[in-house]
């Protein structure tokens, strides 16, 4: 009883990670979870998506000082938007990469265990927003020579 349990609560994570489709954190993890079983614990998700990635069904990124999960467990690139936080996958040529953790590797004397690609900008919903705050700003400009 206790192992179905156990195996509902580790599908559910694995929905919830899945549904949010953005790379969401351990905490928003959770209260989405709660939605759909209101009585399972804090420690529950954190400790499911600890197994779930020890597995490789999810991958953990770290971004910032945050740690996201990823149901996307191909190897790709995140794009972040500096201004909204949001976190997209790219498409990278897994063999380019491969090139230069090998480089870095040999100018380095390192072992090269992985690679975390994270690119930073700004999304295009944002650059359009401060476009329209740049454009409302130079009006009121306009209108205070006036
Ligand atoms: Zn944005
Ligand atoms: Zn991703």
């Amino acid at each position: 009883m206790v192992q179905r349990r156990n195996t509902k609560q580790r599908q559910l994570v694995m929905d919830v990670v899945r549904e949010l489709d953005d790379h969401p954190t351990a905490d928003e993890i959770y209260l989405k979870a709660r939605e759909t079983d209101p009585r399972i614990s804090r420690g529950t998700v954190y400790r499911n998506l600890a197994l779930l990635s020890d597995e490789g069904e999810l991958l953990s990124v770290r971004i910032g000082n945050a740690c996201h999960y990823d149901h996307n467990t191909s190897f790709h690139a995140h794009l972040v938007c500096q201004q909204c936080g949001s976190v997209i996958d790219v498409p990278v040529d897994e063999g380019r990469i491969a090139g230069v953790s090998r480089d870095v590797a040999a100018s380095t004397g390192y072992d090269v265990e992985g690679v975390e690609l994270t690119f930073v900008g700004t999304c295009p919903a944002c650059r359009q927003r401060r476009q329209d705050d740049d454009r409302a700003a130079g009006q009121d400009r306009e209108r205070k020579r006036a």
